[in-house]
């Protein structure tokens, strides 16, 4: 049997690219890929191994990074979601952070890691962590892909993939009125 060749990440994107408007690859899939290891490499190595690490994506925009990121993770970890809103189909903030869904898993005495997509306004972190921390956990550290370095944030992640530039990005869970989240990179439309 000869050994079938796979494509390259970025050749998938560029598939998955044709005929969209997409302007600009910001964030290729490699990079992207490498990017999420070392974050593995690095949350793993942020706790004792006695610590009950639980991995809290935040959806919806979060779940193809955390599906990457959690089996980058070299240590034992637990993971659950909750889901938040705060952009409808508009480009622009609504200002408004609703909570949809939270787990009912305790957060007591666990270590939990929240995971986002994007840190723009700052604002879904500054609602969410507060209803996190109400339920005891012994910590609540913050990975973020990307991060549009906006100054005076409340809370800021440990963690950051990437400092996103000042546009609006899409693909790798990001959306444009639902559209692009299945990209493999991540670009600016
Ligand atoms: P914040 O509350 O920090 O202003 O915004 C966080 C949320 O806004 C993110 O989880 C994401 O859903 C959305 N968001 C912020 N900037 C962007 C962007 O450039 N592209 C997309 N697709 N969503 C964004």
């Amino acid at each position: 049997m000869t050994p079938t060749s796979q494509p390259s990440p970025d050749t998938v994107a560029r598939s998955q690219l044709a005929g969209q408007p997409l302007l600009r690859v910001i964030y290729s899939a490699a990079a992207i890929q490498k990017r999420v290891s070392e974050l593995g490499r690095e949350i793993a190595a942020a706790y004792p191994p006695e610590a009950d690490v639980l991995v809290l994506a935040l959806m919806k925009g979060s779940f193809i990074f955390v599906a990457d990121l959690v089996r980058k993770i070299p240590r034992p970890i637990q993971f659950d979601f909750i889901a938040a809103g705060s952009y409808g189909d508009q480009r622009s903030s609504s200002g408004e952070v609703k909570l949809l869904y939270m787990p009912e898993k305790s957060l007591a005495g666990r270590s939990v890691v929240l995971v986002e997509d994007i840190v723009d306004s700052g604002l879904t972190i500054e609602r969410l962590t507060p209803l996190l921390r109400a339920r005891g956990p012994a910590r609540l550290d913050i990975c973020a892909l990307l991060h549009k370095r906006r100054p005076g944030l409340a809370e800021e992640p440990r963690w950051v993939g990437f400092d996103a530039p000042d546009e609006y990005l899409v693909g790798y869970g990001l959306d444009y009125a639902e559209e692009f989240r299945h990209l493999s990179c991540i670009g600016s439309i």
